[in-house]
């Protein structure tokens, strides 16, 4: 499955009914009154946060989305029913735009939370409506509005309380699995995850957490190059960003320097990276040879003052700790 977190629709509201002229026809009495009724109104679009979603992916195949239109109005002071306002379902952290004028339409950080994205025309008012002393018999109503149309621009930004960034391969999917019933891809080639997948962890009595996976970022991302600036946008609401680095002794570069090659896409992106909560996870720690290895790497992380865990998804070693720490600094 392929990850939207961005979508282009074009969304119109219904119509509003048109108002009825017609007069009272009934035998034995001449010249009845207006009785045209009113139209109904058109539907409203309106948005509504879900937390069972976590893409938009379905608004791929639904990009042009109509609510119904009202009804007419109808003789004997009948007046059309209001169309049906149709409900599209968003995950929480759906920011709308409008796409011509770029305005912010909605947040929708909060379960459930809605917002009307075009309104429904109103509907027109039948000739019964216009009678008064002077214009006994009106001969005229009034058409219903048209409802609102707007091209929108839905963009994700995930909520999670900690994010996993890491180049890909560096063990960000394993770990979400370990620590949450999240049942991520995973697999040894790079951009294995191309959703952003969201777990629930929960260590001994603190309050549970929830962590996103955030696919592979790599060098340029913040330009576009890789599907890396896709997904720096989930960082930006992640309360604390936990930067996995792999030890594995395949990889490129040292550990530092693949550290650096994240960090900096994360600031050249928003320089206020820098300033978030951040902690530095060395991974595959079993696949060192001496115990030693891991304490001179994370002597480097620990001189620019990053807490630093080592772990094995593996072996599970350290994988308490940070998860403790995670739990602890979040109820702070
Ligand atoms: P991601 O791209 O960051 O999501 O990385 P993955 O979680 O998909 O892991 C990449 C590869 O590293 C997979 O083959 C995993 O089995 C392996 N891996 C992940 N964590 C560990 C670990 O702690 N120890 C070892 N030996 N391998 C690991
Ligand atoms: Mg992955």
């Amino acid at each position: 499955m392929k990850f939207i977190d961005e979508a282009k629709i074009f969304v119109k509201a219904g119509d509003g009914g048109n108002g009825c002229v017609s007069f009272r026809r009934e035998k034995y009495i001449p010249r009845g009154g207006p009785n045209g009724g009113d139209g109904g109104r058109g539907g409203h679009v309106i948005f509504q946060a879900d937390a069972s979603l976590t893409t938009l992916y379905d608004f791929k195949f639904k990009k042009h989305l109509k609510a119904k239109r009202g009804e007419h109005g109808r003789g004997s002071q009948q007046d059309g029913k209001d169309g049906s306002d149709i409900v599209l379902k968003v995950p929480v952290g759906t920011l709308i735009h409008d796409e011509e004028t770029d305005e912010l339409l909605a947040d929708l950080d909060k379960q459930n939370q809605t917002c009307v994205a075009a309104r429904g025309g109103r509907g027109g008012r039948g000739n019964a409506f216009f009678k008064s002393a002077t214009r006994q018999a009106p001969r005229f109503a009034q058409p219903g509005e048209k409802g609102e149309e707007r091209a929108l621009r839905l963009e994700l930004k995930l909520l999670a309380d900690v994010g996993l960034v890491g180049l890909p391969n560096a063990g960000k999917s394993t770990l979400l699995s370990v620590i949450s019933k999240a049942r991520p891809k995973i697999a040894d080639y790079p951009f294995t995850t191309l959703a952003p997948n969201l777990g629930v962890a929960i260590y001994r009595s603190y309050p549970p957490f929830t962590v996103a996976d955030i696919p592979g970022l790599i060098e340029g991302a913040h330009k576009g190059t890789g599907l890396g600036d896709k997904f720096l946008r989930h960082i930006e609401r992640t309360k604390i960003i936990c930067h996995l680095v792999s030890l594995g002794p395949d990889e490129r570069e040292t550990p530092w320097e693949r550290f650096c090659v994240v960090t900096k896409e994360m600031e050249n992106y928003d320089p206020s990276f820098r300033k978030r909560k951040q902690v530095v996870c060395l991974t595959k720690s079993d696949l060192l040879k001496g115990e030693e290895d891991s304490y001179d790497i994370a002597r480097i992380f620990k001189k620019k003052k990053y807490p630093i865990f080592v772990i094995s998804a593996v072996t599970r070693e350290g994988v308490g700790e940070l998860l403790e720490h995670l739990a602890k600094s979040l109820r702070q």
